[in-house]
C-alpha cells in the first residue's frame, strides 16, 4: 500500500515559493478528495477577434484550491491525474462546470460564442468519452455548437486513426475542435489535413518574440498561412503586448488570447471585466447590457 502510494506522488513547488522552503508531495488521495470536495475551480481567459476586437470565446483553465497549500496550477496536478487515471473524473468535472457556466452566460445574453475545454490524451482516448460528453451536454442543456475542445498536436498524432474516428464523432455532434500548442509537438501534415478540426492555436513560445525574432516570425507566419490554406481559424496564444497584437493583425491572424487582454478570470471576474471592457462589438454590448 505504502509502495503504491509512493509510486503515485509528484513533488513540486508552489508558484512563488522558494524551492528550499516550498517542496512537498501531492498524493493521489488528495486529488481524489479535491474532485469530490469541490476544491477545483475554473478560470476563464477571453479570446478576441483581432480585426474587430470582439469577444469570440473563453478558454476554461482549471485550478486546484488546496485548503492548506493555496492555488495550485494545472501543470502541477494534471500529470498526476493522468498517471493515476483520475483525469477521467477530473476531466468530466471540468467539462460539466465549463458547459454549465457557458449555459449561464448564454442565458444572460449570448455574449460568448464558445467555451473551450482542454482535453488530456488519456481522457480523450477513453472509449466512452464521446458518450459521456453527450450525456453532459444533455444534462446541462447546452447545444454542442457552444463547446470547443482543445487537443494537443502530439496527443492526436500518437494515435491518429483512433483520434480521427473520435474527432469525426465529436464534429458530428456539433462540437468544434482546436489543436492546442501548435508547432511544439511533432506533426505530420498528411494527418493534419485529415483531422476534422476548425482551429489551430499557435503556441505562445513562438509569440513572445514574434515582432523581433525572424525565426519566430517565420514560424508564426507559416502557421497562419497553413491554417488559412486549410480553411482553419488561427489563434495566437500568450499575446502580452500591443507590438505582438499589431504584428499578428498585420499578418492576418484571426484571434488572440493573452495577458494583453486579460489574465484567466473567475466567472464573476469575466462578467466584471466585460462590463468594463472596451473590447467588444456594439452587438455584444447590447446583449450584455440587457442582462444588467
Ligand atoms: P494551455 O491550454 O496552452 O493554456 C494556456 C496557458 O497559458 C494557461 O496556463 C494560461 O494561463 C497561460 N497564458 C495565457 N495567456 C498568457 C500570456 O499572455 N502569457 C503567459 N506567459 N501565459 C499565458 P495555465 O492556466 O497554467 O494552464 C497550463 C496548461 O494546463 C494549459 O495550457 C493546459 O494544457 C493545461 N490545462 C489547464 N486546464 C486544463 C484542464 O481542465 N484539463 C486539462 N487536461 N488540461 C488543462
Ligand atoms: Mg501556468
Ligand atoms: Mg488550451
Ligand atoms: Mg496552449
Amino acid at each position: 500500500k505504502a509502495k503504491e502510494t509512493h509510486r503515485n506522488k509528484i513533488e513540486f513547488y508552489v508558484e512563488g515559493m522558494s524551492a528550499a522552503l516550498g517542496s512537498f508531495v501531492l498524493l493521489e488521495n488528495d486529488l481524489r478528495a479535491a474532485i469530490e470536495h469541490d476544491q477545483l475551480k475554473l478560470l476563464y481567459q477571453p479570446q478576441f477577434d483581432l480585426q474587430t476586437n470582439s469577444l469570440v470565446g473563453m478558454e476554461a483553465l482549471v485550478r486546484w484550491q488546496h485548503p492548506d497549500r493555496g492555488m495550485i496550477a494545472p501543470e502541477n496536478f494534471i500529470p498526476l491525474a493522468e498517471e493515476t487515471g483520475l483525469i477521467v473524473e477530473l476531466g468530466d468535472w471540468v467539462l460539466r462546470a465549463a458547459c454549465r457556466q457557458q449555459k449561464r452566460w448564454l442565458e444572460a445574453g449570448n455574449y460568448c460564442q464558445s467555451v473551450s475545454v482542454n482535453l488530456s490524451p488519456r481522457q480523450f482516448r477513453g472509449d466512452a468519452f464521446v458518450q459521456r460528453l453527450a450525456d453532459i451536454l444533455i444534462e446541462v442543456e447546452l447545444p454542442a455548437r457552444y463547446l470547443e475542445l482543445e487537443i494537443t498536436e502530439s496527443s492526436v498524432m500518437e494515435h491518429a486513426a483512433e483520434s480521427i474516428h473520435m474527432m469525426n464523432e465529436l464534429n458530428g455532434m456539433g462540437v468544434s475542435l482546436a489543436i492546442d500548442d501548435f508547432g511544439t509537438g511533432y506533426s505530420s501534415l498528411s494527418y493534419l489535413k485529415r483531422f476534422p478540426i476548425q482551429k489551430l492555436k499557435i503556441d505562445r513560445s513562438f509569440i513572445s518574440d514574434v515582432a523581433t525574432d525572424q525565426n519566430d516570425a517565420a514560424i508564426a507566419k507559416s502557421i497562419i498561412n497553413l491554417a488559412h490554406n486549410m480553411a482553419l481559424n488561427v489563434v495566437a496564444e500568450g499575446v502580452e503586448n500591443e507590438l505582438q497584437a499589431e504584428w499578428l493583425r498585420d499578418k492576418g491572424c484571426d484571434m488572440a488570447q493573452g495577458y494583453l487582454y486579460s489574465r484567466p478570470l473567475s466567472a464573476q471576474g469575466v462578467d466584471e471585466y466585460l462590463m468594463a471592457g472596451e473590447f467588444f462589438s456594439q452587438e455584444n454590448l447590447g446583449a450584455l447590457g440587457s442582462t444588467a
